[in-house]
């Protein structure tokens, strides 16, 4: 199977995403994953996209493209594949459509977290994370619990985006109003889009997503 997840930031994607990591063994292809990877290493790619993803821009199309291209060739051709945060744009899609192509893969799923925009902003600016296992807790909705340490490794160290800000995600909200969601119409016309409601509970969601699957 490879799916792609779709909604605006805060919408689920990268919890639900490592839902189905867990259940199904699928892998998570998580671009904004990557791409802060690369930011920490200080690659090229690193180095270029740091100011971008600062502003809440989109970076190009072509560096996007080439790390899931990586990836993608780095896996066997029967690990499920979840694309996270990719395609944003519709140079993307028509790239993505060329990867799977050359990687012998198909898209069987696009599923669009459909969520409140109001209630992103709530979402993003309170999301934290566990600094070694990557677990996720928010400042209101999830909490750790006990107090400053991981439900899942221990660990007392936590982090925090540095673009989960509000005015930031006011523009990565934009960005996504005007590049992204414009795709998918695209992709209702080959009739492979399932909407999922986003604003559900994360059990309810993932159960959703599971049904939709099987
Ligand atoms: P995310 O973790 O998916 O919210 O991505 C964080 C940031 O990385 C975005 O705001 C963009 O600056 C950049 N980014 C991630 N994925 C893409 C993509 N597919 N195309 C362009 N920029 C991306």
């Amino acid at each position: 199977m490879n799916i792609i997840l779709l909604g605006p930031p805060g919408a689920g994607k990268g919890t639900q995403s490592a839902r189905l990591v867990e259940r199904h063994g699928m892998r998570q292809l998580s671009t904004g994953d990557m791409l802060r990877a690369a930011v920490k290493a200080q690659t090229p790619v690193g180095i270029k996209a740091k100011a971008v993803m600062d502003r809440g821009e989109l970076v190009s199309d072509e560096i996007v493209s080439e790390l899931i291209d990586a990836e993608l060739a780095a896996m066997p051709a029967s690990t499920g594949a979840i694309f996270d945060g990719y395609p944003r744009t519709a140079a993307q899609a028509e790239m993505l459509d060329m990867l799977l192509a050359k990687h012998g893969r198909k898209l069987d799923r696009v599923i669009e977290l459909a969520v409140d925009e109001d209630a992103l902003v709530d979402r993003i600016t309170g999301r934290f994370t566990c600094a070694r296992c990557g677990a996720g807790y928010h400042d209101r909705y999830k909490q750790p619990k006990a107090a400053g340490v991981c439900d899942e490794c221990g660990s007392t160290e936590f982090k925090r985006r540095p673009d989960d800000n509000e005015e930031t995600v006011r523009t990565r909200m934009q960005e996504y109003r005007a590049k992204t969601a414009p795709i998918l119409p695209g992709y209702e016309a080959r009739g492979i889009v399932a909407q999922v409601d986003g604003m559900a509970s994360i059990d309810d969601v993932a159960e959703a997503i599971d049904d939709l699957l099987a």
